[in-house]
C-alpha cells in the first residue's frame, strides 16, 4: 500500500523539500518525492498500515507550517509512481529554527540544550559563535529585563534593543515579540488565519490592534496597529522562554538606539536582514516588506516604470507570460491603473486612476462649475462647515500626479478627519477610521469613469462629491470612511467583470502597497475571487519595483 502526501507549496527556501527528503531517508521506507512548480508529492510504501500511519504522524509533527503552503491532501494508492526527484543542493536561506531544532534546544538531555547556535540543513543562520549551554546567561538577561533594564542584543540578523513593554516605548517606534500565540490572541484582534501565519516558520510580523497598555500618554493608541511576531531566532526565543517563567510574555524590540542597562552580544552579526511583514486574508498571504528568508533579487540596471515593474513581477513569479492577464496596480506612491496584457495584443492601459489637481480650492471650483448640483453641494458645505471650508480651501499639494491613496487623503482633509494637510497622513487617518468601523456596510460612494481624449479615467471629483454629500447627511466618520474604501473595492470588482467579458482574460493579478490595508486586501480577495482567478506576488513584497523585472520586455512584446 502506498500513501501519497500532497503539499501545494513552492518557496525558494525549499524547507518542505528538505524536511520531507530527510524524513523519508530516516524512515527506511520505500518512497519517492515528486515535485512541480506548485506542489510536492511524497509517496511512501509499506505492507504495514500502522507504519505508514506513524510516518504520516511523524511528518505532521516535524514539518513546520509555512506562509507559502496553500493546501495539503492525503491519498492511498496501489503502487509508487515511476518518476523521482533529486533535491537541489541549494544554498540555505536564513530562516527561523525548525521544530526539530527547537526540540533539541529545549530538551535537557540533548547536547544542544540552550545552545542558540543549534541549526540544521533546513533552518538557521550560519552564524559564528561558541556552541554551548547558555542557560545561565539567558536566565540572567531575563532577570535583568524583568527588573526593568533595556538590553542591547545581537540577534542572528541584526542589532536590537529589547525590554519589557513600559513607558520607554512612548517615544520610540517599536514592534512586539511574543512568547506564544495564546498571548497574542489574548491581547489583540488577531484572526484565525493570521494566527496560522504568525506561527509559520517564516515568523512574519503582522500589524494588529491591541488593548495592551503600551503607550501610557499616547494619543490615539486604539487606532494604531502594532506589529507582532513570535521569536524568529534562538536568542529571542530562549530569552522569552526564561522571561515566561517570570510571568513576562511580551518584549518590545527596536532598532532605535536607546540608553541601555545591560547587553547580550554572544552572536557576531554577519549580515543585517529585515524581518518580513505580512498581510493575511481568508485564503492568501502577501508580503508587505522585508527580506529575511526570501530569495534575493537583482536590482534593475535600467530605469523601471514602477507600475510595470510590479505588474511584471507577479507575471514572472507565476509564469503567466503566455496568458491573458489583467493587472491592478494600486501603489500608495506611484501611478495606479488597470493593465491588460496578452500575447496577441501586447500591453494596454485599460483604465487610469491619474488625476492632476494642485489644491483643494481648485477642486472646489471645478465641482461648483460642473453643474447646478455641484454648485449647490459646495454652497451647502460652505454654510454647514464654514470654519472647515476656510481651513481646507488653503490646502495645496505639490504632487505631480494624484492616485487613489492621495484622493483618499484629499477626502479625509475635506471631511475634516485629518489634522494635517499631508496627503499620506490624511489618507492614513481615513484608513484607520475604516478599520475601526464595526458595522457591516458603509454608504455607497460613486466611483465613476470619464473619457478624456479617448482614454478612460476614474473621475475623482464624483468620489469627492458623494463623500461630501454623505458628510452633509450626517453619516459618522467611521462609517463614511469605511464606505470610501469598500465602494472602491466593489468598483474594481465590477470593472474586472466587465473586462473579462470583453477581453476573456485568464487571470487577474494585483499589486501595490495599498494591499497592505488588511480590510481592502481581504475584501478584494473575497469579491474578485468569485469570478476570477486572482494572484498576488509570491516571494516578493507587493511594491517590489526595484528589481530586475522592469517590465520593459512586456512593453516590447
Ligand atoms: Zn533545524
Amino acid at each position: 500500500m502506498v500513501l501519497e502526501l500532497l503539499f501545494e507549496y513552492s518557496a525558494s527556501s525549499l524547507v518542505y523539500d528538505k524536511v520531507l527528503s530527510r524524513k523519508l531517508q530516516e524512515s527506511n521506507l520505500d518512497g519517492r518525492l515528486v515535485k512541480t512548480d506548485t506542489e510536492i508529492k511524497l509517496y511512501v510504501e509499506s505492507q504495514d498500515a500502522v507504519k505508514l500511519e506513524e510516518f504520516a504522524n511523524d511528518i505532521s509533527l516535524e514539518l513546520p507550517h509555512s506562509i507559502f503552503l496553500k493546501n495539503t491532501e492525503v491519498k492511498v494508492l496501489e503502487t509508487l509512481p515511476e518518476s523521482d526527484f533529486v533535491l537541489e543542493k541549494s544554498k540555505k536561506l536564513p530562516l527561523s529554527f525548525c521544530p526539530s531544532c527547537l526540540n533539541k534546544v529545549l530538551d535537557e538531555t540533548s547536547p544542544d540544550y540552550y545552545n542558540p547556535f543549534c541549526e540544521c540543513e533546513v533552518c538557521g543562520y550560519d552564524a559564528d559563535g561558541t556552541q554551548k549551554n547558555y542557560k545561565t546567561e539567558f536566565a540572567k538577561i531575563a532577570n535583568s529585563i524583568n527588573d526593568g533594564s533595556v538590553v542591547k542584543v545581537n540577534t542572528f540578523y541584526g542589532e536590537y534593543y529589547i525590554g519589557k513593554v513600559s513607558p520607554v516605548c512612548n517615544d520610540i517606534s517599536f514592534d512586539i515579540v511574543s512568547y506564544d500565540l495564546a498571548s497574542i490572541s489574548k491581547y489583540t484582534n488577531v484572526t484565525k488565519t493570521e494566527t496560522v501565519a504568525l506561527g509559520a516558520i517564516e515568523k512574519p510580523f503582522i500589524g494588529l490592534k491591541t488593548n495592551l497598555q503600551f503607550k501610557m500618554d499616547f494619543e490615539g493608541v486604539e487606532e494604531e496597529l502594532i506589529r507582532f511576531k513570535l521569536a524568529d531566532d534562538f536568542i529571542l526565543h530562549l530569552t522569552l522562554e526564561e522571561l515566561h517563567k517570570l510571568g513576562v510574555n511580551f518584549l518590545f524590540i527596536t532598532k532605535e538606539k536607546l540608553e541601555y542597562q545591560d547587553e547580550f552580544l554572544i552572536v557576531d552579526v554577519k549580515k543585517t536582514l529585515e524581518p518580513i511583514e505580512c498581510v493575511v486574508s481568508e485564503h492568501n498571504v502577501i508580503i508587505l516588506s522585508g527580506d529575511k528568508g526570501l530569495p534575493s533579487f537583482e536590482l534593475s540596471s535600467e530605469p523601471v516604470v514602477p507600475y510595470l515593474g510590479t505588474f511584471n513581477s507577479v507575471i514572472k513569479e507565476h509564469d503567466f507570460k503566455d496568458k491573458t492577464v489583467v493587472g491592478l496596480n494600486m501603489s500608495k506612491d506611484y501611478h495606479n491603473n488597470i493593465l491588460v496584457y496578452g500575447k496577441k495584443f501586447g500591453l494596454i492601459e485599460y483604465l487610469s486612476f491619474k488625476s492632476e489637481y494642485s489644491s483643494i480650492s481648485e477642486i472646489f471650483e471645478v465641482i461648483a462649475s460642473t453643474n447646478e448640483t455641484g454648485a449647490k453641494l459646495l454652497q451647502n458645505y460652505k454654510t454647514e462647515f464654514s470654519e472647515l471650508y476656510e481651513k481646507v480651501s488653503a490646502v495645496s499639494f505639490d504632487d505631480k500626479e494624484l492616485n487613489i491613496y492621495k484622493i483618499w487623503g484629499i477626502i479625509s482633509i475635506i471631511l475634516g478627519y485629518s489634522k494635517t494637510s499631508d496627503l499620506y497622513e490624511s489618507a492614513d487617518k481615513l484608513e484607520n477610521n475604516a478599520k475601526s468601523f464595526l458595522g457591516a456596510k458603509g454608504p455607497r460612494i460613486d466611483y465613476k469613469l470619464q473619457n478624456i481624449k479617448s482614454k478612460v479615467y476614474l473621475d475623482p471629483l464624483m468620489v469627492i462629491r458623494t463623500a461630501m454629500t454623505f458628510k452633509l447627511a450626517g453619516v459618522d466618520d467611521l462609517c463614511l470612511s469605511y464606505g470610501v474604501v469598500e465602494s472602491f473595492v466593489e468598483f474594481l470588482a465590477g470593472q474586472l467583470d466587465e473586462i473579462k467579458q470583453n477581453m476573456s482574460n485568464d487571470v487577474v493579478v494585483a499589486s501595490g502597497s495599498l494591499l497592505g490595508n488588511k480590510h481592502l486586501f481581504s475584501k478584494l480577495d473575497k469579491e474578485v475571487s468569485v469570478n476570477h482567478e486572482l494572484y498576488f506576488n509570491k516571494e516578493l513584497p507587493v511594491d517590489g519595483i526595484n528589481i530586475k523585472y522592469g517590465g520593459n520586455d512586456l512593453l516590447n512584446s
